[in-house]
């Protein structure tokens, strides 16, 4: 991006943390403006100082974006801002993993709550659909915008335990087909990845043998970083990726191929 051109306006949500925290400063350093959303709003506030001390533009807000209103007055503000909203990456997420039903010694000793599954599928698909409805409007008045949401491996081939979070990501999935269509002739495109497993600070409760075993699984040979999803987060919001619309692209070192 040269000087003579108004940066791009980019919302990163759950960009406080791990995926999200590397997503903020890539798009930073790739000459965007950057709106860090995170619940956590502490964690948001120290992706700002440091894109502020590199010589980047951002600011944080507080946004639950399980909640309507908090993605609207979020959208109000990076408006009132920037003038423009360019790019949204609905990347804020959760997990409550349990089984459907806990067996042991051939009994049903427990199951995962409705509490549960509701959390998740509130965060991590409702989330995604209330970000992107807030921010559209901006999108259709300025003939352009860039939706990338984060749907998951584990919607393709499902993983044991994660009935609500496979549930909610292949729920991305349908949803990202959806606003392709409708979305498309005002310039905006609507695109998701896959990620598959990346080592982030969640991976350091995996024991050894199911990393092991993970990585087996992984043809390239290593666990992803948050920095390959960032990369592939910031193709799909560049202006030149205008063709692509509707698409789901696995970032997974190869791991679901053959599923
Ligand atoms: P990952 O490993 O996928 O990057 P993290 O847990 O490190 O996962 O990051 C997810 C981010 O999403 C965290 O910063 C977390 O605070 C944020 N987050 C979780 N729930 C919400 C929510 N309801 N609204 C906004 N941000 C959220």
């Amino acid at each position: 991006m040269t000087s003579t051109q108004q940066p791009r306006i980019a919302i990163v949500t759950g960009g406080g943390n791990g995926i999200g925290r590397a997503t903020a400063l890539k798009f930073a350093e790739a000459g965007y403006a950057v709106a860090v959303w995170d619940l956590a709003e502490q964690a948001a506030e120290e992706v700002v100082s440091a894109i502020t001390a590199a010589g980047g533009v951002a600011i944080a807000r507080k946004v639950d974006v399980s909640k309507p209103e908090d993605c609207v007055a979020g959208v109000a503000a990076v408006v009132e801002r920037f003038g423009r909203i360019d790019v949204l990456i609905n990347n804020a997420g959760v997990v409550r993993d349990g089984q459907l039903v806990k067996v042991k010694d051939g009994q049903v000793v427990g199951q995962m709550s409705a509490d549960q599954f509701q959390f998740v599928l509130d965060v991590c698909l409702k989330g995604v659909f209330n970000c992107t409805q807030a921010v559209v409007p901006t999108m259709i008045a300025q003939k352009y915008g860039r939706i990338v949401s984060t749907s998951s491996v584990v919607a393709l081939y499902g993983n044991f335990g994660q009935t609500n979070y496979v549930a909610a990501k292949a729920g991305v999935i349908g949803m990202t087909r959806v606003w392709a269509r409708e979305l498309g002739r005002y310039g905006i495109t609507a695109n998701a990845v896959a990620p598959g497993f990346i080592a982030t600070d969640m991976v350091k409760s995996i024991p050894e043998k199911v990393y092991n075993a993970l990585i087996e699984h992984t043809p390239v040979g290593r666990a992803g970083q948050p920095d390959d999803i960032a990369r592939a987060y910031l193709f799909l919001a560049d202006d030149k990726s205008s063709f692509i619309n509707g698409a789901i692209l696995s970032v997974d070192g190869g791991s679901v191929i053959g599923t």
